[in-house]
């Protein structure tokens, strides 16, 4: 297949931006990157927040919408013809006809949702109205942690993935890949059945990495755990390997990993940096905090470990790749909390305070400087209600909601129809002593329910069938309002 060698990235990404120029020059547009690790929930982040605006949802800190400025939200046929299109309308079939949360992101998807609008002021009413193409690109967080990747080399990667499994409670589960490795000879000739063997031992510690016990968040290869479609091709199997020669025979296991690891680099990461991420002007990314908290101190590190990689991303100058490639600078970054309807409101700012430190750790590792970055704790669908109950004369804060069939409290276990209510526990008030690690274990809410998604009919307080959020708007606000006065 040709290819354009004798145009480098830059020159590429430049033409690019004449396009794009171009094809906005009668609306503009903004791209918005929404991305969190996996079950972060973007996918019902996205959902609805284009349901809450095709449908007039209520979003009074939205100013548009609550000013009466909006006169219309539709669905448009996206700009990039081969980015899979964001399965809105199956989604939303699932969220509010069903009652399921729809399947999660896997890859990158893409949706454009046009706005029109009056503008804010006298002045700008004279003028034809406003129109903002806001083209949504949903992609996995995984695939931003492998940035870092790309200024090391196959014996760096190496060295630094043995590091970690190594560490904590990865050692056990990381048990079997290290056992294997540890036998294999980097010089023995390459045998691609073993080198799958190899690849396949080290994506299931990853998995296993992910799961409820211990939800850590750093690791990359990000399409290790979601592959896309680049599932089972060699640039996708490989893996570390311990004991590396200065310099690879020719034919061995090692020239196999290193060039497919080079491969990985050049075929998967640069080209998703380039086309996709360098494109961006806003992005949010979404944490599932509480689920690290509830885990413990390490998963919460993790988190902030991969908050800072996933910061680098999005500070031009942090990273020698990124920098010039940049074709529109992200100027606004939101870092969010989601899920908040697990707790009650009265523990939502000290929420959002846990996620501000978590930030500004991870800020301050990532270095660099660059987007306006602010942190809050949201529900992009609210799946409970609040209340109270008395218990030995004190009142206890609770949420109440329908837990999905099969959940379990206290030994009763739910069918999915059932309502109940929960007392969510208490979230830290003392930070230094929460971050101080030992802490976060007993401080943190325990009662962690999943909720189906909320009866529409029966969602108090909202006129319209639109779903019920919390602070929803006020990220909107955040990302696009500032483009729509
Ligand atoms: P993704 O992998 O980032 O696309 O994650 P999803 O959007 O699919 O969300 C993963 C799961 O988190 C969902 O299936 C829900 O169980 C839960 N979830 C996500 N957002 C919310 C929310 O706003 N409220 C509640 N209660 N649960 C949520």
């Amino acid at each position: 297949m040709p290819r354009l060698v004798s145009l480098g990235d830059e020159a590429l990404i430049a033409v690019d931006t004449i396009a794009d120029r171009t094809a906005g020059l009668f609306a503009p547009n903004i791209r918005l990157g929404v991305t969190g690790l996996s079950r972060a929930g973007k996918t019902v982040f996205i959902t609805a927040l284009v349901h809450n605006l095709l449908h007039g949802g209520r979003l009074p800190l939205f100013d548009v919408a609550h000013s009466g400025r909006l006169v219309s939200a539709t669905l448009e046929p996206q700009p990039d013809d081969g980015v899979p299109r964001f399965a809105y309308e199956k989604h939303v079939r699932d969220l509010v006809k069903e009652r399921l949360w729809p399947e999660s992101t896997r890859a990158i998807s893409q949706l454009r949702l046009t706005l029109e609008y009056e503008s804010a002021n006298t002045l700008g009413r004279l003028f034809s109205r406003g129109r903002l193409h806001v083209d949504i690109v949903d992609y996995p967080g995984e695939w931003l942690l492998d940035l870092p990747l790309l200024g090391k080399s196959y014996a760096e990667f190496s060295q630094d993935a043995f590091e970690l499994a190594g560490n904590g409670s990865r050692a056990a589960i990381a048990a079997p890949f290290l056992a294997l490795a540890d036998k294999a000879d980097p010089d023995a000739p390459l045998d691609e059945e073993y080198a799958e063997l190899l690849s396949d031992t080290y994506k299931a510690y990853l998995h296993e990495c992910r799961n409820d016990g211990l939800s850590l968040s750093t690791l990359p290869p990000g399409r290790f755990l979601m592959p896309g479609d680049m599932d089972g091709s060699p640039a996708l199997t490989f893996s570390p390997l311990p004991k590396l020669s200065n310099r690879a025979v020719s034919g061995s296991l090692q020239a196999m990993m290193e060039r497919r690891f080079a491969s990985y680099k050049s075929l998967v990461v640069k080209p998703f940096f380039r086309n996709h991420i360098t494109r961006l002007d806003r992005q949010i990314v979404l944490v599932d905090a509480m689920r690290a908290m509830n885990t413990g101190p390490e998963a919460v590190r993790d988190l902030e470990r991969a908050l800072g990689d996933i910061m680098t991303c999005f500070r031009p100058g942090a990273s020698s790749f990124l920098t010039g490639l940049w074709q529109r600078r992200i100027d606004r970054l939101l870092i969010a909390a989601t899920k908040a309807d697990h707790l009650h409101h009265e523990d939502h700012a000290r929420m959002e305070a846990v996620v501000a430190r978590l930030v500004e750790r991870a800020a301050e590792r990532a270095g660099g400087a660059g987007a306006r970055v602010e942190t809050l704790a949201l529900a992009a669908v609210r799946a409970t209600r609040e209340g109270s109950v008395r218990e030995n004369g004190d009142r206890l804060p609770v949420i109440m909601g329908t837990p999905l069939a099969g959940e379990e409290i206290d030994d009763r276990v739910f069918d999915g129809e059932a309502e109940t209510a929960v007392f969510p526990g208490d979230m830290p008030d003392d930070l230094d002593k929460f971050f101080d690690g030992e802490a976060v274990r007993q401080s943190t809410p325990t009662r962690f329910v999943r909720f189906r998604p909320p009866d529409l009919e029966r969602a108090a307080g909202t006129a319209s069938l639109s779903l019920p959020h919390i602070r929803l708007d006020k990220a909107l606000q955040f990302l696009l309002g500032d483009r729509l006065t």
